[in-house]
């Protein structure tokens, strides 16, 4: 037992010099890269310009940060992009879309004249406007222009009534106009306009189409043997004018376009043409001192 020791002593104090030599050389082949290794772990943090150089390299990874940091600054750099395209070109279309606004408001004046005024180019309806199951004829509403059915029969037996009523009281009332055709009011119309011109025959003649006379159901009414008084405001202020005035409602007539409402109906003041609306309705609007236009609402 000791002597394989022994052997193992000798053969390494024989090798003395060899085992010195490879530890040596090992040495000397490991050191450097041992150094190496080291050095490169150590060179990333501490050394020099060659190192600096190599360390650009690994610095990417910081500039990786960098631009993650970057990323980071994007939002601010994305808003300052942002804040350019916010400030300068949506407020500025927004501040054109301000003088929009005030062309809008204009523009409902324009869609909404006043009750006396007609609607710039206003196209006729192909059915009658109904409210409430009553037929509209005014100034904003007109009629079709084949809307042609005659004089109302209802509307013919309410007058006889009322004209017999009249008579009992010494009033012989006389219709002399009630229904007149789209055709009709055209021609008078036109006659008007050539006579005293379109602004002054807007003023007491309805524009073909916007007549109630079309409807059938308005009755232009006067005292026979006074035709002086037909169809002027004169007759408002006789006794059969102020008879009817009193008494047409009992018979399902209304004064159409009463004085003091003319920025409502849209006419002057007619003390001769009634509009039969049915005893009911004719009774409410004559009690509150309403038009159509407000008895309906329009
Ligand atoms: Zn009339």
């Amino acid at each position: 037992m000791q002597s394989p020791k022994y052997r193992f002593n000798k053969k390494d104090k024989k090798n003395w010099p060899i085992v010195l030599a490879v530890i040596l050389g090992s040495l000397v082949l490991l050191a450097p890269v041992v150094w190496m290794g080291l050095h490169n772990w150590s060179l990333d943090e501490s050394l020099t310009a060659m190192n600096f150089q190599k360390t650009d390299e690994p610095e990417p990874s910081h500039s990786t940060d960098k631009p993650v940091d970057e990323v980071n600054e994007d939002p601010n750099q994305t808003q300052k992009p942002k804040l350019p395209k916010e400030t300068v070109p949506p407020k500025k279309p927004e501040k054109t879309e301000t003088p929009v606004e005030p062309k809008e408001s204009p523009s409902p004046p324009v869609e909404k004249p006043a009750s006396d005024e007609y609607i710039p180019n206003q196209k006729y309806p192909s059915t009658p406007t109904l409210v409430e199951g009553f037929v509209i004829a005014n100034k904003h509403y007109p009629l079709p222009t084949d809307y042609n059915k005659g004089e109302d029969s209802k509307a013919r037996e309410a007058f006889d009534q009322m004209a017999a009523a009249a008579k009992l009281d010494g009033f012989e009332l006389v219709a002399f106009s009630t229904f007149r055709s789209f055709e009709r009011q055209e021609t008078l119309y036109n006659q008007y306009v050539s006579k005293d011109g379109q602004q002054a025959a807007d003023q007491y003649s309805a524009r073909p189409g916007y007549s109630e006379h079309q409807t059938g159901l308005a009755f232009d009414i006067g005292e026979r043997n006074f035709e002086q008084h037909w169809a002027s405001a004169s007759f408002g202020k006789t006794p059969a004018g102020q008879w009817i005035a009193n008494n047409a409602h009992k018979y399902g007539f209304i004064m159409r376009y009463p004085l003091g409402k003319e920025e409502v109906t849209g006419y002057m003041h007619e003390s001769w043409h009634f509009r039969y609306v049915g005893v009911e309705p004719a009774t409410d609007m004559f009690t509150h001192k309403q038009t159509l236009e407000e008895y309906l609402d329009l």
